[in-house]
């Protein structure tokens, strides 16, 4: 058994898990629980419940010498990844109990290994990377659509964070003049309004009452709904593949995993949007490999480079 480990934390707007990964990028032990036991709180004791969360786990199913520690949270943070700006799809009204907190300073008060922040989605990069054996000096894209849309942009062996920290906010920008309202605030018309997981469960509700959401793109694949979805998928792909010229994009979530979805015809669609010859001649679209540890697998492979462990990574 290895004698050393790292503990990464995912925390999603509905589950956490929580694991402890050898440094060879294995995962020994992980567990899962409501979100609600970080989200539910005081403000005052957000920091402070979420280190006893951490500090209980590795009291009861840790043996091994806990090299790091990285907490992934759904949300934008700053360019030094320490401080959470806001997440909206933790807590209530989108608001978090997080909100405006340093979360490593916070955190290292009560941890005595190193404590690291990351965004949910580049540490699920970081997983496909290291999955999909890819050279990380190259430009490389991650799109994930889940309930809303994520991604995260790592080139030259780092995540691209902008000068705020919250580059990569595809799943708002203004794509459609629908009206319809977003999460993110009174704006209409973002990505998210078109081609999320609650665009995909409003479609259903309005045209597929009597399929699960499950079904749809087995069942109702070519209905012009579920066509149009997919077309404004390809849109946010190709808008991303034509401003980045990524050498890989990788395209992954909830959505993508679902039974029967056509990731061939997205795959189409997006080449015909895409500039040609270039990018479109060179574009390289992968699927996302990532299971459902990949953010506590993608969280260790993060601080293997942070803590310079990277030669075992
Ligand atoms: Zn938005």
């Amino acid at each position: 058994m290895s004698k050393e480990c790292v503990i990464g934390l995912d925390i999603g707007g509905t589950n956490v898990r929580i694991g402890s990964v050898d440094l060879n990028g294995k995962l020994i032990h992980s567990r899962i629980t409501s979100s609600k036991e970080i989200a539910d709180g005081r403000p005052e004791d957000a920091i402070k419940d979420l280190a006893v969360f951490i500090n209980t786990y590795v009291k009861e199913f840790v043996p091994q010498k806990v090299l790091g520690v990285a907490v992934a949270f759904p949300a934008t943070l700053d360019a030094k990844r320490e401080v959470l700006y806001s997440a909206t799809n933790l807590g209530e009204n989108a608001k978090c109990r997080f909100d405006g907190q340093n979360i490593v300073s916070g955190l290292q008060e009560w941890i005595s290994a190193p404590v690291f922040l990351g965004k949910d989605t580049d540490f699920i990069l970081y997983n496909d990377i290291h999955e999909l054996h890819l050279n990380t000096s190259d430009m490389i894209t991650g799109i994930y659509f889940g309930t809303g849309i994520g991604s995260s942009f790592f080139y030259q062996n780092d995540t691209i964070y902008g000068s705020d920290g919250v580059a990569g906010e595809i799943g708002h920008l203004p794509i459609s003049d629908n009206r319809r309202k977003c999460t993110c605030n009174e704006r209409q018309g973002c990505c998210e309004t078109v081609a999320s997981g609650w665009r995909l469960t409003e479609l259903q509700k309005e045209y597929f009452p009597d399929t699960s959401l499950s079904d749809l793109f087995l069942k109702h694949q070519d209905s012009p709904p579920i066509q149009t979805f997919l077309y404004d998928m390809a849109r946010v792909i190709a808008l991303t593949g034509n401003l980045l010229n990524s050498a890989y994009t990788i395209v992954g979530g909830g959505i993508v995993n679902m039974e029967g979805f056509p990731k061939k015809q997205l795959l189409t669609l997006t080449l015909q949007m895409l500039r040609h010859p270039y990018p479109r001649d060179t574009f390289r679209m992968l699927f996302s490999p990532s299971g459902q540890n990949a953010g506590v697998l993608g969280a260790a492979q993060y601080l293997f480079r942070k803590l310079e462990l990277s030669s075992k990574s």
